[in-house]
């Protein structure tokens, strides 16, 4: 489990309407389900765990929903596999994935540094990056023990 975030749910509603979110009924279940995960979920799983999935909605609404939260930095995305967890701060902009390849813990470290150091060397190419994961794969304390 990545660092239990601190931050109450209702200061997610309120950053994300700061930033011009609309939130309707299936973001903020979304994003209470993020909130409450002890890990980081795949958007299938977050859909099993929908009320009134009968409804008819489909996972790749669950998709749409995530990629308003992440565009909004409420929710991190891990690259591989891909999984997402809430943001343990959403005021912190780029985060550090720390993935134990023994127990597949995951915990979130801030990296602004990094991606600000990556943003600035990007800009002297060509390339025009739109997003970047910063994942490290290794052991947690407890494997390593
Ligand atoms: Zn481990």
């Amino acid at each position: 489990m990545p660092e239990a975030t601190t931050t109450a749910i209702g200061a997610y509603y309120q950053l994300g309407r700061d930033q011009g979110m609309s939130w309707t009924p299936l973001s903020r279940k979304v994003l209470q389900i993020l909130h409450g995960a002890s890990e980081p979920l795949g958007a299938y799983a977050i859909h099993r765990r929908l009320p009134n999935r009968s409804g008819g909605r489909q996972a790749t609404s669950v998709y749409r929903q995530l990629a308003k939260l992440i565009g909004a930095n409420l929710v991190v995305a891990l690259a591989s596999p891909k999984r997402f967890l809430i943001s343990p701060d959403p005021t912190i902009l780029s985060w550090l994935a720390l993935k134990c390849a023994s127990c597949a813990r995951v915990d979130v470290i801030p990296a602004e540094a990094i991606a600000s150091a990556l943003a600035k060397r990007l800009n002297q190419t060509s390339f025009i990056g739109s997003r970047v994961h910063l994942e490290c794969w290794g052991l947690c304390r407890r494997c390593a023990a």
